[in-house]
């Protein structure tokens, strides 16, 4: 009887996984330890690579679910973004990729600093001068992504990690995201609502703008230690982020207060970001001084 071979599949089964796959990896070439994080599509995981003992994070995505997700979509979203080569200082590396007939597999550099809310809930807020760093490194990539045209979309406390001297890494970009859609108003996002833009909430076409509204929400979030508009009842958050006016507890500096209702501006057209993206003048004012 032939040997079945699980990473070879029908080339109807094939994803592909553009300049990062690499064709010789398969899952035996690693000791997986741990799992480090559970989503929406599969799990991440600490491994030890055999051939020379050094750890990464290895995110395995269940085609199965994927496509169960009406994610045909999805999946060329997600190539889109694999097939350019993504480097940046703050976003995670990815190594190289490789599918078997069920799975892929990206292999991701293992941040180990934790994520950066976990930091937040433990020390409840952060100084200005600290939530300005954050900010300015996740500007800065989410800023590097758009020049690429990709929209990152997702951006929320989990996302955020930090790596051992305690910048920013932003990580799950463009891997299987563009087709979570809110479901309705009043049903349940995956994921946090917190963090979504009005028009997302409103199921309305976005663009690169509702990333600055993550920011926004982010940032807040490092300052005043809970997210703009938030409450335990959800749907009355969503009245919030929908129509309520933006308040800010005092005690913040003008240029913080300043970003916050530029990027927390629930008008798309009229929100920081929206002309010049991350070269506009109003980001670098909060971020520079
Ligand atoms: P999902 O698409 O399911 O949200 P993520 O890529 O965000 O998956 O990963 C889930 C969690 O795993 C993250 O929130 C983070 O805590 C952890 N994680 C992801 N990538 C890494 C990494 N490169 N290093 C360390 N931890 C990671
Ligand atoms: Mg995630």
């Amino acid at each position: 009887m032939a040997h079945y071979n699980p990473s070879v599949s029908s080339p109807s089964d094939e994803v592909n996984l553009g300049v990062s796959v690499n064709p010789h990896a398969k899952p035996t070439d690693f000791d997986f330890l741990a799992v480090i994080g559970k989503g929406t599509f599969g799990k991440v995981l600490l491994a030890k690579l055999k051939a020379d003992g050094k750890f990464y994070a290895v995110k395995v995505l269940q085609k199965k679910v994927i496509l169960k997700k009406k994610e045909q979509k999805n999946i060329m979203a997600e190539r889109n973004v694999l097939l350019k080569s993504l480097k940046h200082p703050f976003l995670v590396g990815l190594h190289y990729s490789f599918q078997t007939a069920e799975k892929l597999y990206f292999v991701l550099d293992y941040v180990n600093g934790g994520e950066l809310f976990y930091h937040l809930q433990r020390e409840r807020c952060f100084s200005e001068a600290r939530a300005r760093f954050y900010t300015a490194e996740v500007a800065s990539a989410i800023g590097y992504l758009h020049s690429l045209n990709i929209v990152y979309r997702d951006l929320k406390p989990e996302n955020i990690l930090l790596d051992h001297q305690g910048h920013v890494v932003l990580t799950d970009f463009g891997l299987c995201k563009e087709g979570i859609e809110p479901e309705g108003t009043t049903t349940t996002f995956c994921g946090t609502p917190e963090y979504l833009a009005p028009e997302i909430l409103r199921k309305e076409p976005y663009d690169r703008t509702v990333d600055w509204w993550c920011l926004g929400a982010v940032l807040y979030e490092m300052l005043y230690s809970l997210p703009p508009f938030y409450s335990r009842d959800v749907s009355e958050m969503y009245d919030g982020i929908l129509h309520k006016p933006l308040q800010l507890p005092p005690g913040k500096s003008q240029a913080s207060s300043h970003l916050l209702y530029g990027l927390l501006q629930k008008d798309q057209h009229r929100r920081i970001g929206a002309i010049a993206d991350f070269v506009s003048d109003s980001l670098e004012v909060f971020v520079i001084v």
